[in-house]
């Protein structure tokens, strides 16, 4: 068995830090339901400034954060715009139209994960007042967009897709699960980025390394709407504290330090590069994300099941694509670990010639 584990399947895995844990038996706590948790007030206050809205909503995932958001600005039975490759539309179990009662309009995205202006334009119903159509409500963008290789959107092209929105009365929502990473790749203040947005979710759980939790930001109107959609959903949670005590420390001390998850990326992606048989994505600027493909006889089960014996955990993603993300758990010398077992399982596939 190997000594420890290289868990590069994805930066959801990444466990609490020391401080996080010492955080979260310290916390005040009080009822949350009746807004009297001041940790969590104070998370949601921060998560607000950080972002440059007036406040925030703690919820218990990414998923419930888009619902109950998505929600708040649609009523039902109009319709939300969102990336085929989506999580939205592709990982959160169409919540979207069963509980919010939407429809949903998938949309090509491209290959650096954006909504492009003719694929929104194509997608809008030709008459707005004919009642035979949909209403067309939101628009939600990925930032970074994880099925696109965590390829960070720049201020301009949010404010392309916000535009757009504005044009056509409809809300603009960001799926900002991993805003921060963006953020930090292009070198711009988070407030910045999303400035365009009426909403935006954000998780703590992934590259913030907090055990559970995401947050909503927009107005305070908007806000009190999600409060009481995501009572219904039963994200009403009581001494929540604990938990925003971890994502206050996430929020004080994980957001620089993203930039070390990007450089072990770009570590890992330049030696992957370089292995037989393996084509890396190529991507415009990297955050915490490599995909790759392998063009050898090993399939892609098997390359997964034999780098895991190694104690290496990689991620199958479908259309035939791997992936690795990189993560607080996994330093350096982790990156070089996992090279060299990816080397030598493809080394020793390769048939030897006599
Ligand atoms: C992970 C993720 C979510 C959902 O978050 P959960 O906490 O897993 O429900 C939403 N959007 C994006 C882009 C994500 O990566």
């Amino acid at each position: 068995m190997p000594s420890s584990i290289v868990e590069l399947r994805s930066d959801t895995f990444t466990t609490p830090t020391a401080a996080m844990t010492a955080a979260m038996v310290a916390a005040p706590l009080g009822d949350d339901v009746y807004g009297e948790d001041p940790t969590v007030r104070a998370l949601e206050e921060r998560s607000a400034d950080l972002l440059g809205k007036q406040d925030g909503c703690l919820v218990p995932s990414g998923t419930m954060a888009n619902l109950a958001a998505v929600m708040t600005h649609a009523p039902r039975g109009t319709s939300i715009f969102a990336g085929r490759e989506s999580d939205i539309y592709a990982y959160e179990a169409h919540g979207m139209s069963v509980v919010g009662g939407l429809a949903m309009e998938p949309i090509e995205t491209d290959e650096h994960g954006r909504l492009r202006e003719d694929s929104l334009l194509a997608a809008l119903p030709e008459d707005h007042g004919d009642p035979q159509f949909a209403i067309p409500a939101v628009v939600s963008l990925e930032n970074t967009a994880n099925r696109a290789g965590g390829v960070p959107l720049t201020v301009a092209e949010v404010a392309d897709v916000a535009r757009f929105a504005r044009r056509h009365g409809m809300r603009f929502h960001l799926d900002g699960a991993r805003i921060f990473n963006a953020a930090v790749a292009l070198g711009v203040d988070p407030a910045v980025l999303v400035a365009s947005a009426d909403s935006v979710q954000f998780c703590l759980s992934k590259g913030l390394a907090a055990p559970i939790g995401s947050v909503v930001v927009g107005s305070a109107e908007f806000i009190n709407g999600v409060r009481r959609i995501r009572k219904m959903l039963g994200g009403g949670m009581r001494q929540a504290g604990v938990v925003a005590a971890a994502g206050l420390v996430a929020l004080d001390t994980m957001i620089d330090r993203l930039a070390e998850d990007h450089a072990n990326a770009a570590t890992l992606a330049a030696g992957l590069a370089i292995l037989p048989g393996v084509e890396v994505e190529p991507v415009r600027l990297r955050t915490n994300m490599v995909r790759f493909r392998l063009t050898g006889s090993l399939t892609h089960a098997e390359f997964i099941e034999a780098t895991g014996r190694q104690g290496v955990r990689l991620a199958e993603l479908g259309h035939g694509v791997l992936r690795a993300v990189t993560h607080n758990d996994v330093d350096a010398t982790d990156i070089a670990r996992a090279l060299s077992v990816m080397g030598s399982v493809l080394r020793e596939s390769v048939p030897v010639l006599v």
